[in-house]
């Protein structure tokens, strides 16, 4: 296949300019990126005026819920919901039932991915046996099979000591870990965030120092054992100033993500106990949303992670502690940055291109999309006058547990070409 992209704007990391150009695709490869690029005679020519072209985006969190709960997604679905929100690759959780804690249970779950999946599937591994914080997982296995990222995602590690010889062990090996960061005890119902509106609802809230507590316990781990240690989905001010802090000491290697929605929302939003407002970690406060913005802005965050949770509608119309936690996201990400961030001028393209392509990539140790002569073809074509409306018909998702449902906002991502394939197109 050979595809001219006329009248391109080209969105990268490095610059918060657009670069104007055409590109010419052949099988899979970008080889030519220049402005007034001749019809080579067999290619299909593509006007992207107006539009911005991207690398593919990436998400480092994601439960794809296959194995075990294939009612709420697979891996068939869930990469179609990437794919149709301009996401070119993810990073599976392993709170799967089983939990992917060994190199049998990653195998399984690669090999479904290669059969299921048009983007590439990658899977992180389970810290502890079947994230019971009891016994090791089969990490040598797991390795062996291709794992990078251990997570016992869902929850905390709950053995530091355990954590501590893991961090030990698998660091040899060029692994790193990944924490969700809670004190379960203190955490309580982990349905909403402790303070006024908990306390208006006449429910027991969670305090962000349940968070805060583990984010410092886990990078103090890896500190003393060498280990690189992700955090995943902060949502607090304290949270991101505690990763701050022990980033400014360079002694210790550590990331860290936000998502979407604790950039967006507050505990507020809950309104009358809408279950899509409902995730763990919850949401927290105005102030906690603009710090960390600046958090994602200074470099404290090195990328965006969705944490797409896919639940059945008939799980998330319970009441609002019975509810399980989360919401989706590979469907909407992309678009509500642009919406909410870009347009209205808080953050450029280059950060998006940066903190949701080439960051998440780089922490898996893959190569970065770019959209430059040599580079396989990785690109998603962008309208920002064009607008999604997020109705069921439109998410790729098996589940529609978000609080976009039915809701329309700017722009639109019209092309996917991944290799030598259009993936999408609308
Ligand atoms: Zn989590």
């Amino acid at each position: 296949m050979t595809l001219l992209l006329l009248n391109a704007r080209i969105a990268s990391e490095s610059s918060p300019d657009l670069l104007s150009a055409d590109i010419l695709i052949r099988d899979g490869i970008i080889t030519k990126v220049a402005p007034g690029l001749p019809d080579p005679g067999d290619a299909r020519v593509i006007d992207c005026a107006g539009r911005i072209l991207c690398p593919g985006f990436f998400d480092a969190h994601v439960h794809l819920r296959e194995p075990g709960h294939e009612q709420k997604e697979n891996i068939a679905s869930g990469s179609e919901a990437a794919n149709n929100g301009g996401i070119t690759g993810l990073v599976m959780m392993p709170n799967t039932s089983p939990a992917l804690d060994s190199g049998a249970a990653v195998t399984a779950v690669l090999e479904s991915g290669r059969r299921h999946s048009r983007i590439p599937i990658f899977t992180s591994g389970c810290v502890s046996k079947n994230r019971e914080g009891k016994e090791m997982a089969g990490i040598d296995g797991m390795r062996a099979a291709g794992v990078k990222m251990l997570t016992d995602d869902g929850d905390t590690t709950s053995n530091p000591s355990l954590l501590y010889r893991a961090m030990q062990y698998a660091s040899e090996f060029g692994m790193f870990f990944a924490s969700h960061c809670e004190v379960p005890e203190l955490a309580g119902s982990r349905a909403l965030n402790d303070g006024p509106t908990a306390y208006k609802l006449g429910i027991a809230g969670s305090p962000a120092c349940a968070e805060e507590i583990i984010i410092d316990r886990d990078i103090r781990l890896a500190h003393a054992s060498g280990a690189h240690i992700h955090i995943q989905h902060v949502s607090s001010k304290m949270g991101m100033e505690t990763i701050r802090w022990w980033k400014s000491r360079g002694d210790v290697k550590v990331t860290a993500e936000v998502s979407p929605h604790h950039l967006l929302f507050t505990d507020e939003d809950i309104g009358d106990f809408d279950t899509h407002y409902k995730m763990n970690p919850p949401l927290r406060t105005k102030a906690d949303n603009e710090a960390l913005l600046e958090g994602l802005l200074d470099g404290t965050f090195d990328l965006i992670a969705t944490d797409h949770a896919p639940h059945t509608p008939f799980e998330k119309s319970q009441d609002f502690i019975s509810a399980p936690n989360g919401i989706t996201g590979l469907d909407t990400a992309v678009v509500s940055l642009y919406h909410f961030f870009i347009k209205e001028g808080k953050f450029g393209w280059d950060t998006l291109v940066k903190k949701y392509s080439a960051e998440p990539r780089r922490l898996m140790s893959l190569p970065v999309s770019t959209i430059a002569a040599g580079q396989p073809a990785d690109l998603i074509l962008f309208n920002p006058d064009a607008t999604s409306s997020f109705t069921k018909d439109f998410m790729k998702s098996k589940s529609h547990n978000t609080p976009f449902l039915n809701k329309t906002l700017e722009g639109r991502v019209e092309l996917v070409v991944l290799g030598n394939e259009i993936l999408l197109e609308r």
